[in-house]
């Protein structure tokens, strides 16, 4: 009898990333400093993802002797969510400079909290272990709706990487997508009646592009 996938959650408490994450969340921080503790807190995020991935050993030379090496088997691709996704993008790049990236976008709907996709461009994805970032998972909606995309184009594995999450959010995405492991930083209270998350950091695209 075949048993159901365990909804995987790990939440990443390294003292860094918690602290990077408590000056996003002030009020009175910059859009300059939250773009770049964004940047600076997705470079060790990335490290935490990236820990499981294969390796192969490989024969090399180092200028003395050859050795056998471990290398990655697979570079992942990236996909980020737009716009906010591009501010986790750049670190994850950091720490993967090879990778591969697509972009899927949506919106919410203020009415309804539904997303609706206005972009989706991907290098191919069949067969590779994608890593899909996010900096909220607040409903749920548009993790879901890109990872229904994502999931279309047959990846071996998908990791979704994400800031904050809502309890909420983290529910739906593993109702819609049970086989998906979530990494966050934090798991906040609960959402408000608006889909935002508390207490958060307000509406991460407007904090990192300053459009408030
Ligand atoms: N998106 C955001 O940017 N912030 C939230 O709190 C929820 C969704």
């Amino acid at each position: 009898m075949g048993t159901a996938p365990q909804a995987e959650l790990h939440v990443i408490d390294h003292p860094l990333v918690q602290h990077k994450l408590t000056q996003m969340r002030r009020k009175d921080t910059s859009s300059s400093a939250f773009r770049q503790l964004l940047t600076e807190t997705s470079l060790l995020l990335a490290y935490e993802v990236t820990r499981e991935l294969a390796l192969d050993q490989v024969r090399i030379e180092t200028p003395l002797v050859p050795m056998e090496a471990p290398q990655l088997v697979d570079v992942p691709v990236v996909v980020s969510i737009l716009r906010a996704g591009n501010g986790l993008l750049e670190g994850v790049l950091q720490v993967l400079p090879d990778a591969r990236v697509g972009h899927v976008g949506l919106y919410r709907d203020h009415d309804t909290l539904e997303a609706v996709e206005y972009y989706c461009k991907f290098p191919p994805l069949a067969g590779r272990t994608i890593i899909l970032v996010d900096p909220m998972l607040a409903t749920g909606n548009s993790a879901t709706a890109a990872l229904d995309r994502v999931k279309a184009e047959s990846p071996a594995a998908i990791r979704f990487l994400c800031l904050l999450a809502a309890p909420e959010g983290i529910a739906a995405v593993h109702a819609a997508h049970p086989d998906i492991a979530i990494w966050t930083a934090a798991v906040d209270e609960r959402l408000n009646e608006v889909g935002y998350i508390l207490p958060g950091l307000g509406d991460a695209g407007d904090r990192i592009y300053g459009t408030t």
